[in-house]
């Protein structure tokens, strides 16, 4: 947990949030701004700032697991859904606690 990011004090229950599905080492919950009618994030619950920062291959396949589970048998996306991870500034990463978006509900136009 680190006290200055915000999404370990979501994790926390400092800051409220729509949670969707929570296990030992995933957290998600619906963006604040959703950018189509699903769109969820799903993020690790030991802090890592960026995906560059986690070296653990086998860490990097479960979140990746469960971002399909959740997508699938949660969300319900049963026509599909796109996954995008911003990495750093440059790839359009404005929170730092690695988080997946998982964006579905309609056909996404590009
Ligand atoms: P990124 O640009 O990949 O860092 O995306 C950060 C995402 O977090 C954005 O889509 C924001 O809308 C979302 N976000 C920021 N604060 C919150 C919050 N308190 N609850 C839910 N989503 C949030
Ligand atoms: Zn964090």
């Amino acid at each position: 947990m680190m006290s200055d990011c915000l999404f370990c004090k979501v994790i926390a229950g400092d800051i409220p949030s729509d949670c969707v599905y929570e296990d030992d080492e995933v957290y998600a919950f619906k963006d604040i701004h959703p950018k189509a009618p699903t769109h969820v994030l799903v993020i690790p619950k030991v802090h890592a700032d960026t995906l560059d920062d986690v070296d653990d291959a086998a860490a990097l396949g479960s979140l990746m697991h469960k971002v399909r589970y959740i997508a699938n048998e949660v969300l319900g996306l049963e026509a599909g859904y796109r996954v995008i991870c911003n990495v750093r500034s440059g790839g359009g990463q404005v929170v730092f606690h690695l988080h997946v978006h998982i964006l579905g509900g309609t056909k996404l136009p590009f």
